[in-house]
């Protein structure tokens, strides 16, 4: 059997990334984690880095701010994934990766690179509103250095992750589930894709030594959890044994307070215009439960 890529997990110790860590070590694969220095006294990314070693990762250590440390790292593994930030309302230094791409670009001896994306695919994003297309745009600029720079690459388009979305039944600005009331966003029948976060990282580690996602997009879209906002409720009702009040937010109204929020721009197209399920993937593309239907995915309900 061929030999599992040795793997450079950046931003391991981020929300998605420590899933990322653990989900490279299940799978068998040698893993780093990147370790900067800048961490500085945060006495919670210490412990966790320090799980991650005592189970078996190797903790290295660089700096964006040093391009030699970066590609000093990178020489140690065939494949690079990145979780760095990219959410507004924690922090987001997507275009940091550039410099992930200059060191991956000098060190030569890369296989694979999967940036931080796991979201909403940007290519199909050229219309996305402000302020929310920064996120998109960010991350086109980043694929365009990759490309240009003739690095191999998967991108991971993971949809929602179910953190978010789905534990305040889709509402922006809850993470819990209401027992007594819900805002449907307009009518609440566009569809979305859920993906629970440790899935997220098993179907992506899955693809780095998988020659059919070589230069690809894989999307994330668990059939099970293909569902609108009407439909998630109903989920909850039945598993609560009672209904929910509901009241509903118009296009109009959402339009409205949405502007100066990153956040809520992609509520908008995820939620009233179905940009994650109302297209079909076409050529240069990969659907992830479709490649490995050994993964048994966590469903909505
Ligand atoms: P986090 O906010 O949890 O941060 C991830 C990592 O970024 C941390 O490990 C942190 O390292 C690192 N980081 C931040 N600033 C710097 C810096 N200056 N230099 C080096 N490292 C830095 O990220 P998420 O897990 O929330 O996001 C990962 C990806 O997932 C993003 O692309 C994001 O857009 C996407 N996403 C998608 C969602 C969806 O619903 N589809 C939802 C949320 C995110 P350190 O610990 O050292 O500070």
């Amino acid at each position: 059997m061929a030999m599992k890529s040795k793997v450079l997990i950046v931003g391991g110790t981020g929300y998605l990334g420590k899933r990322l860590v653990k989900a490279s070590l299940a799978q068998g694969h040698e893993t780093y984690v990147l370790h900067r220095e800048e961490i500085g006294v945060d006495i919670e990314k210490v412990q966790m880095l320090l799980s991650f070693k005592q189970q078996g990762a190797h903790l290295v250590i660089g700096s964006f701010n040093d391009h030699q440390s970066l590609v000093k790292v990178v020489k140690l593994v065939d494949v690079v994934i990145c979780a760095i930030s990219g959410v507004h309302i924690r922090s987001h230094q997507i275009l940091l990766q550039l410099k992930l791409v200059d060191a991956i670009k000098e060190a030569g001896n890369v296989k694979r690179f999967l940036p931080s994306e796991f979201g909403t695919d940007p290519a199909r994003m050229e219309n996305a509103m402000e302020p929310g297309r920064v996120t998109f745009e960010d991350k086109m600029v980043v694929r365009r250095a990759i490309e240009e720079a003739g690095i191999p690459f998967t991108y991971i388009s993971a949809n929602c992750f179910a953190g978010y979305f789905l534990g305040g039944l889709c509402q922006p600005g809850f993470i819990l589930p209401s027992r007594e009331q819900v805002r449907l966003l307009g009518d609440g029948n566009q569809k979305a894709i859920y993906v629970d976060e440790d899935d997220i990282a098993t179907y992506s580690i899955k693809t780095i030594d998988d020659p059919r996602t070589l230069n690809k997009t894989v999307y994330i879209r668990p059939p099970q959890n293909i569902l609108s906002q009407r439909e998630v409720v109903q989920i909850w009702e039945k598993l609560i044994g009672k209904e929910l009040l509901k009241s509903s937010i118009s296009e109009q109204e959402f339009l409205a307070i949405m502007k100066e929020q990153v956040g809520l721009t992609h509520y908008y197209h995820v939620c009233y215009e179905g940009c994650l399920a109302n297209f079909e993937i076409g050529d240069g593309a990969e659907e992830a439960s479709k490649l490995y239907p050994e993964v048994k995915y966590t469903t909505v309900e």
